[in-house]
């Protein structure tokens, strides 16, 4: 049984450049937020392209104010998108607008409030440093420089940043998909009434909204029942996918077929059983050349599993680096015992009180409970030697992403 850590990077080190070879497209950039960069961005020029005044005010020579009140000569204004022609000497100045050039000869901008205009005489009563309300050329980032890598995945300041350097198409890594296979014969599809007996496939809807969430496309198939054969052909149709992912039958069971199809099929297993809860069972292997993720069925052992393990293991099979989940620290709201040597996840509340983080756990039924994880905003994360847990004390929290 391995623990969360080193199942996690198994995962990462098994997989490393699973997605590297994955074919790419060109699209637009208005739709390739989420997705992954396929090739190195350039700077097309400096950024910014030329000394930027900060502020409204006067282009000046800073030792020109080396003692103030000083009073300059006006030579005119400069507004963003225009430009200065000519040099400033000694004693001079220019009224300059926010995002306009800083006329040559001048080195920093006096702010509006500091200075007083009589005609073309202007008088500052406020020294400056060279540079004050500036950003110098190039500061940014210098031309040819690589300001974002192939990897990269694209979230919303990445698509302001190739905007800003020209990039309105992009070449993007074609999005993995995953094939969801469902398993049990008490699951039966979510628009049929299920008899008193039978349970709905949540599973396989939630799964592929976690997929979509996650950057990648999903393919449900069909309930796998709890028989040999039918499993098998479903895992072979699985396999067609870049990664697959079972929910269900993975346990130790009577009828639990999964493991034992796949290894029948030559399944090569890496994980077999990590000491988390919920989530226990899972499996993670490679089979006829593809990545497999078996998960235990419990609808919220599926989930958080999906989370902590299959969500990384998209990333790289999208051409990203390795999306390892963040915890993020909270106060505990309630004190709070285990006594297992697992790694605990609980559905939980965070929000901000008194400038504090404050975790709680929603209550829930266990791991079959949605009710829980749909009231959740975040996963409470107890780590095995965290036996005895006080009110007040700092724990991990992994934030929702999902
Ligand atoms: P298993 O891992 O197959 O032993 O299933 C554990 C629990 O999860 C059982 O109570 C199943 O009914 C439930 N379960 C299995 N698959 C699904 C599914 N696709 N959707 C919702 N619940 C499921
Ligand atoms: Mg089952």
């Amino acid at each position: 049984m391995h623990s969360y850590h080193d199942a996690l990077a198994i995962i990462r080190q098994k997989m490393a450049g699973a997605g590297s070879a994955a074919p790419t497209e060109i699209l637009r950039l208005e739709h390739a937020r989420g997705r992954v960069l396929a090739e190195d961005i350039a700077a097309d020029r400096d950024y910014p392209p030329f000394h930027r005044s900060t502020r409204d005010g006067f282009a000046v020579r800073s030792p020109d104010l080396s003692s103030v009140p000083a009073t300059l000569t006006s030579r005119g204004e400069v507004r963003a998108g225009e430009h200065f022609d000519g040099k400033l000497g000694p004693g001079e100045c220019v009224a300059i607008m926010t995002g306009a050039p800083l006329p040559a000869g001048t080195d920093a901008v006096v702010m509006l409030e500091h200075a007083r205009m009589a005609g073309s005489a202007v008088t500052i009563d406020r020294a400056v440093t060279a540079r004050e309300n500036v950003v110098e050329q190039g500061s940014e980032a210098l031309k040819g420089a690589v300001v974002l890598r192939r990897g990269r995945r694209l979230g919303t300041g990445e698509i302001g940043l190739l905007a800003s350097v020209g990039k309105a198409r992009v070449q993007v890594f074609v999005p993995p998909q995953v094939a969801i296979l469902p398993t049990g014969d008490e699951v039966v599809p979510v628009d049929r009434l299920p008899e008193w007996f039978q349970i709905r496939n949540s599973n396989a809807l939630a799964l592929a909204a976690q997929v979509s969430a996650a950057g990648g496309v999903p393919q449900i198939l069909r309930i796998a029942p709890d028989s040999r054969d039918a499993l098998r052909r479903l895992i072979e149709e699985g396999l067609e996918s870049d990664l697959l992912v079972l929910t269900g039958g993975v346990s130790k069971g009577k009828y639990d077929y999964v493991r034992n199809v796949m290894e029948e099929l030559g399944a090569e297993f890496h994980i077999e059983g990590v000491a988390i809860r919920p989530g226990k069972p899972l499996v993670f292997g490679r089979l006829k050349g593809k990545w497999f993720f078996g998960l235990p069925g419990n609808p919220v052992s599926t989930f958080v599993t999906f989370e902590v393990f299959a969500r990384p293991a998209m990333a790289l099979l999208a051409g990203a680096e390795f999306e390892e989940p963040i915890f993020l620290r909270a106060r505990l709201a309630e004190s709070f015992r285990q006594k297992l040597g697992l790694t605990v996840f609980v559905p939980a509340r965070v929000e901000t009180r008194d400038s504090d983080p404050i975790v709680k756990p929603v209550g829930w039924q266990g791991s079959g409970d949605l009710v829980g994880v749909a009231a959740a905003n975040c996963f409470l994360v107890i780590h095995p030697e965290q036996t005895d847990l006080a009110a007040g004390e700092w724990v991990d929290v992994l934030i929702k992403r999902w």
